[in-house]
């Protein structure tokens, strides 16, 4: 069977779900490989450097489509390309299949299988084709490198013959995936480094990754118990979220950045950053909001824009981190999509064997054999 990666459509996309190493491993898997002329140039690979790795370099989209039996792209499909999907031919891609339900019937009338990387079950087995956790890596580290670009100090003390300059300050709101490589980033740059998260068995990872965890002052036993099922946190109760608050007011005046990642699975992002707590923010401070797609954890974030304020507090609400490093974002993702692959061809024959019985493959399908297997049912295995 053949893979072939599309060069993606999205405007600003940059990044590709083949690159020549993946596409070296697909071909130990059994598999011809090929993609779209251009379709790795933004991220770095070059068609030559796919030509030296035995891929095939197709000139158009819809040639592309039509010759692949396995297609590989980033970014869900658009109605064009969903259109072009035929029977029995596989797409692995992100899909979100939640909020895209057109898509899904879409994708089903065609007798197409999809497979979400954004459904991979978050079990261990799965950690390799995990490819929330592996942009969200990126987009935590990004965030800080943003932060750093827009902030005009150094995030390291340093006594020198010119004078002492103070470290930087810097908050990381939410420790998930993303908050944690952030806290990493912003620590190894020589910052004093605080988090806080609504769930409390992230005050271990915070403090070794040498952060200090904020504590709320809170009556309640259930106090930071944000936790849900699943390892998510759930929405907290106004009691709860008001003293969350009223600790990121006495924060805000002596903070540098903030670095903002709280997120609900299936809500908007909670409003944690009110625009009062940008006004008592010293001019030239930096909030990086990676919530911003899901509506932003900042009162005033713009998705997509960075504006500074009437303060002089640069407010950053970009949604494509991951894109901005499409060399490393490409290499991870091509590494998860090839492990699925992996998992999908047991006996290494270049033949997709679509079992709907393996929890991991089960979970992140979501059409199959002309139905729409969304929502899946809970993995068997943790
Ligand atoms: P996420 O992107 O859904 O949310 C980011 C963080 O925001 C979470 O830590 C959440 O607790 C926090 N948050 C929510 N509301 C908040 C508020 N009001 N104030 C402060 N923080 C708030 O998280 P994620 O990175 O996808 O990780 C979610 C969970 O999944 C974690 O428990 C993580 O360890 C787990 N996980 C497991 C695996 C695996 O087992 N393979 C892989 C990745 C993540």
């Amino acid at each position: 069977m053949k893979i072939g990666a599309p060069k993606e459509v999205t405007e600003g996309e940059a990044r590709v779900a083949m690159t020549p190493d993946s596409a070296r491993q697909l071909q130990k898997l059994g598999y011809d490989c090929a993609v779209e002329s251009g379709a790795g140039e933004k991220a770095g690979f070059t068609d030559a450097a796919y030509e030296a790795a035995g891929v095939e370099v197709i000139k158009t989209a819809a040639a592309l489509w039509k010759a692949a039996d396995i297609i590989v792209k980033v970014r869900p499909p658009n109605d064009t390309e969903a259109k072009r999907l035929t029977d029995g031919q596989t797409l692995i891609s992100f899909f979100w299949p939640g909020q895209n339900e057109e898509l899904l019937e879409l994708v089903r009338s065609k007798n197409a299988n999809a497979i979400a990387m954004d459904m991979v079950p978050r079990i261990s087995r799965a950690q390799k084709m995990d490819a929330l956790s592996s942009m969200a890596n990126i987009a935590g580290y990004r965030a800080v490198i943003e932060a750093g670009n827009n902030f005009g100090r150094f995030f390291t003390g340093q006594v020198t013959a010119a004078g002492k300059v103070p470290p930087a300050k810097v908050l990381i709101i939410g420790a998930g995936v993303a908050g944690l490589a952030a806290i990493g980033t912003a620590t190894s740059l020589g910052a004093i480094t605080y988090a806080f998260d609504v769930r409390p068995e992230v005050a271990e990872q915070i403090e070794s990754m040498g952060a200090e965890f904020v504590y709320l002052d809170f009556e309640d036993s259930n106090a930071q118990d944000g936790a849900a099922t699943g390892g998510y946190a759930a929405p907290s109760s106004p009691e709860f979220r008001e003293k969350q608050l009223e600790k990121f007011r006495e924060l805000a005046p002596d903070v540098d950045i903030v670095i903002s990642t709280a997120l609900i699975p299936g809500r908007p992002a909670p409003v944690l950053w009110t625009k009062d707590m940008v006004e008592m923010m010293k001019p030239g401070s930096v909030i990086v909001d990676l919530a911003a797609e899901r509506g932003g954890n900042c009162e005033l974030t713009v998705p997509d824009e960075k504006i500074v304020t009437d303060n002089g507090v640069t407010i950053v609400g970009y949604t494509d981190f991951p894109s901005r490093m499409a060399a490393q974002s490409s290499t991870l993702y091509s590494t998860n999509i090839r492990h699925m692959l992996s998992d999908l061809t047991p006996d290494k024959d270049g033949k997709v064997n679509h079992n709907m019985e393996d929890d991991v493959i089960r979970g992140a399908t979501v059409t199959h054999a002309g139905e729409i297997t969304f929502p899946p049912p809970p993995p068997k295995v943790k």
